[in-house]
């Protein structure tokens, strides 16, 4: 199952929160016009064929992307395509996920509404809003300091109840910890220990590894016992780097 699993991520050529060819993006949405001139609900609808067609069958799973206004999460330059199934700029450098691998990740978190779930790599906030609308209790951290802001402001506005910081997530959020699952949605090159130790016994952790600007593995660490941990690669994907100095802020 496994096997076929990581054979179709491949041939998605998943993309996670991926290096985007297109142009940093220069606004954000606003204005009922410019809204009005898109029907999102339809461009959702034919994403989700697209999600079930990539085997995410769930209809709880397919439900929540159902629910989560990705166009509120998107720079206004690419408003025409928030519903695509691509990561798309948010500006410094950075990236909103494919849906496909906010999806595939959700699913395999496998988590129930009121466990605690901590997401490193905020950037849009997505990924996070589709965690809080499952009704899990949401932490998030998030290395560049504008771009928390923004989710903040974002989330904030959109009424979903997420707890952020501004900080370098190798550390994890240890005040909050442990927790029943933790998403990693940049690429660190080893799993960070710091992570693990804030997971509880039986928590899934997934994350992809490699090295940056290539290609990476998405890996599912599922912590068995106080001091070990068993692993099942989910296939080949493509996430941006996880950086370490939060000083280092690339430009808009
Ligand atoms: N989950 C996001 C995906 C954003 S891309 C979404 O749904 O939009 C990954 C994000 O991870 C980027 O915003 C990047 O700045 C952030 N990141 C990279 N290294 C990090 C680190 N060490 N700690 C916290 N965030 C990090």
């Amino acid at each position: 199952m496994k096997r076929i699993l990581g054979t179709l991520l491949l041939a998605a050529w998943l993309a996670g929160c991926g290096p985007a060819e297109t142009p940093a993006p220069t606004a954000t949405p606003s204005g009922s016009a410019l809204l009005a001139a898109y029907d999102f609900d339809t461009e959702r609808e034919r994403l989700l064929r697209e999600l079930e067609a990539f085997g995410i069958q769930e209809e709880g799973i397919l439900d929540l992307i159902r629910r989560v206004p990705r166009h509120e999460f998107v720079p206004a330059d690419y408003l025409d395509r928030a519903y695509d199934n691509r990561p798309l700029p948010i500006g410094y450098g950075q990236t909103i996920s494919q849906p496909l691998i906010v999806a595939l990740m959700t699913r395999e978190l496998g988590v129930e509404p009121g466990e605690r779930v901590l997401e490193i790599g905020t950037g849009s906030g997505y990924q996070a809003a589709v965690l809080a609308e499952f009704g899990v209790e949401v932490y998030s951290i998030e290395i560049i300091g504008p771009l928390a802001d923004q989710a903040a402001v974002r989330l904030e506005r959109l009424g979903y109840p997420v707890q952020l910081r501004h900080a370098d997530g190798y550390f994890g959020w240890p005040e909050a910890a442990p927790f029943d699952a933790i998403i990693v949605t940049a690429a660190p090159d080893h799993v960070p220990q710091p992570l693990v130790q804030q997971l509880k016994v039986g928590g899934i952790m997934v994350l992809p590894i490699g090295p940056p600007g290539g290609y990476q593995e998405l890996w599912k660490v599922t912590r068995v016992s106080e001091d070990q941990v068993e692993t099942v690669s989910l296939g080949g994907v493509r996430f941006v780097p996880f950086t370490r100095e939060t000083d280092a802020t690339p430009p808009p």
